[in-house]
């Protein structure tokens, strides 16, 4: 039995990984500052004697005892990210100085959530972790994309110049149950808005792409990443690699849901990359992982989540 820290454990996918390993027998031990994640995502976990949780924002040192870290404290949709970027910056990069030195002390293994927006808008298709990405510098999304790259730079030197035993998921867009209903992203809000017959609002023309990972997928993925035995050279890819335009993506969850709403176009925001989609040889390989919840079958389970949610009152996020 371990004792694990998981940073940015009241969030969407912390939530899920919190459950996964205390089913798997572990102490857990969950960290937030409730940013963007809330007591609700965890509130059945507190029944357990395995876990605990403790309010703490990463910027600032902690001194735990833990034998793995999974960080994953920071806000992941672009709405929230860009609410106080500089903040953003901090807690990808004081954020994983401070889990680091930690991990240090403690000769634990940590695993750093790391994004596909490392890729930023990418010229090579599908992207394979040796690209090293077309990323405005000084956009507004910037404060997430060179944070994430930054703090891959910080695990990787703390990995060559203190012998700290990293692993690096660059995590694609993920969605299922316990997103926030108002967290800005494109699965959540087109659910609401197809749920409540509101006009889905695609950026731009919709030809833009992404590859949906369900979450469960992907925290297996991550669990599995922690698991692997001996040193992991590389950051490794972590997601679905079955593409769709948000386009099509609309017109698959009205159809779902049986909705009236309409489409209404919008403007696309700055930087918003063109395509997205993972090569994931490299976990296959290491991990024998592949994703195996098809869009459909995901999206009914999060559009399930969603009427049930909808007819109770929601926290909105902290800001
Ligand atoms: P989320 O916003 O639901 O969860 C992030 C959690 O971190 C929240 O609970 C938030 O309150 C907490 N947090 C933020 N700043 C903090 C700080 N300074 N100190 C302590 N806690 C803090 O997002 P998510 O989708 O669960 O993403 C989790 C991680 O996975 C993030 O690091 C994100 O960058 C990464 N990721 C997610 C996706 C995705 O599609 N969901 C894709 C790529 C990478
Ligand atoms: N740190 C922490 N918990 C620990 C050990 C370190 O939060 O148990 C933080 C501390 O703030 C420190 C940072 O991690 O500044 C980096 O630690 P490291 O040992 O690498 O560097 P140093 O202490 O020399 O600055
Ligand atoms: N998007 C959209 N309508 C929305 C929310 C998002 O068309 O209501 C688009 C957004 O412009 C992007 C894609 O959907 O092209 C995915 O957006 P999301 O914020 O979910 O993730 P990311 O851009 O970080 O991949």
């Amino acid at each position: 039995m371990k004792r694990i820290l998981v940073t940015g454990g009241a969030g969407f996918i912390g939530s899920h990984l919190c459950r996964k390993l205390l089913h798997g027998g572990d102490d857990v031990l969950c960290l937030d500052n409730y940013f963007t994640g809330n007591r609700t995502n965890i509130s059945q976990l507190l029944l357990n004697p395995s876990f605990e949780i403790v309010r703490h924002d990463i910027t600032f040192p902690l001194y735990v005892e833990v034998d793995e870290i999974y960080n994953l404290a920071c806000p992941a949709s672009p709405v929230h990210y860009q609410h106080d970027p500089v903040q953003t910056t901090k807690t990808s990069v004081i954020g994983a100085i401070n889990m680091l030195g930690l991990a240090k002390r403690l000769h634990a293994r940590i695993l750093q959530a790391s994004t596909s927006e490392v890729y930023g808008d990418p010229e090579i298709h599908p992207q394979r972790e040796d690209y090293r990405g077309l990323v405005n510098i000084n956009g507004p999304r910037a404060c997430y994309d060179e944070g994430k790259r930054c703090a891959e730079t910080l695990f990787y030197d703390y990995q060559r110049q203190h012998r700290i035993d990293v692993r690096v998921a660059r995590i694609f867009n993920t969605y299922g149950p316990r997103m926030h209903p108002q967290d800005g992203r494109v699965v959540s809000n087109f659910i609401v808005q197809a749920l409540r017959n509101e006009p889905i609002t695609i950026y731009g023309s919709g030809s833009q792409t992404r590859s949906f990972c369900f979450v469960d997928d992907l925290v297996e993925g991550l669990v599995r990443l922690m698991n692997v035995a001996g040193e992991v050279a590389g950051p490794v890819n972590l997601g679905n690699p079955n593409e769709i335009s948000i386009g099509q993506l609309a017109e698959m969850i009205v159809e779902m849901t049986g909705s009236q709403s309409t489409i209404e176009y919008r403007s696309l925001p700055q930087d918003d990359p063109r395509q997205r989609c993972p090569d994931i040889t490299r976990a296959a390989d290491l991990l024998h992982w592949q994703p195996r919840v098809e869009l459909k079958e995901g999206l009914t389970r999060t559009i399930a989540y969603f009427d049930e949610l909808l007819g109770k009152a929601i926290a909105p996020p902290q800001h």
